[in-house]
């Protein structure tokens, strides 16, 4: 099975799709966290990607759907992956598609985690003290961006997929456990 997990920052993503992995055995992409890996390690693509995340602009298509593809081709995806941060933008979701029907593999359901935005920055705050400013983009600064850049470019892929008739909605203001049962439940998992 494989999944689209969609939603604004902060919405719970990467959260839920490290449950849904546990418990479930899919396979967690988080195009953020191999991007903030590739910083991390210096990499070409780490240098180029580290003042456009900082930012809270979005990395080049390309650089996100190379990642991607590379990583479906791992055989340690086969028992099915949630995309978490990606795609982000309707070419993404365009390439996506495309690499799909290539590599001989399903998109079986799009779940958008609906939020409430003025929680959001609530939420974000909290993960940044939490973490000790671990993730250089999570400010409130840098957040009102990464929302605006949502609204702006990710957004409109909601409409994409609902127009192909795949697109699920789960209510991502419920508590973490109750968040999981609704995927679970709308993903069949139950
Ligand atoms: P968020 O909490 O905003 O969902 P992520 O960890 O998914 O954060 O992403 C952090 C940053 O990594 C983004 O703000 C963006 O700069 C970059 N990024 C992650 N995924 C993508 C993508 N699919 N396309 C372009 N940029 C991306």
């Amino acid at each position: 099975m494989n999944i689209i997990l969609l939603g604004p920052p902060g919405a719970g993503k990467g959260t839920q799709a490290q449950r849904l992995q546990e418990k479930h055995g899919l396979v967690q992409l988080s195009t953020g966290d191999m991007l903030r890996a590739a910083v991390a390690s210096g990499s070409e693509i780490g240098r180029k990607a580290k003042a456009i995340m900082e930012a809270g602009d979005l990395v080049p298509d390309s650089v996100v759907v190379q990642i991607i593809s590379e990583r479906l081709d791992d055989p340690d995806t086969a028992p099915g992956v949630i995309l978490d941060g990606f795609p982000r933008t309707t070419a993404q979701a365009e390439a996506l598609d495309a690499m799909l029907a290539e590599k001989g593999l399903n998109l079986d359901a799009v779940v958008e985690l609906t939020v409430d935005e003025g929680i959001l920055v609530n939420r974000i705050e909290k993960r940044a003290a939490e973490t000790g400013g671990a993730r250089a983009d999570d400010n409130v600064e840098t957040l009102r961006n990464r929302l605006a850049v949502y609204r702006e470019q990710t957004a409109p892929i909601v409409p994409y997929y609902n127009g192909k008739g795949m697109l699920k909605r789960v209510d991502g203001m419920a508590a973490i456990e109750t968040v999981t049962a609704a995927l679970e439940e709308t993903l069949g998992l139950a």
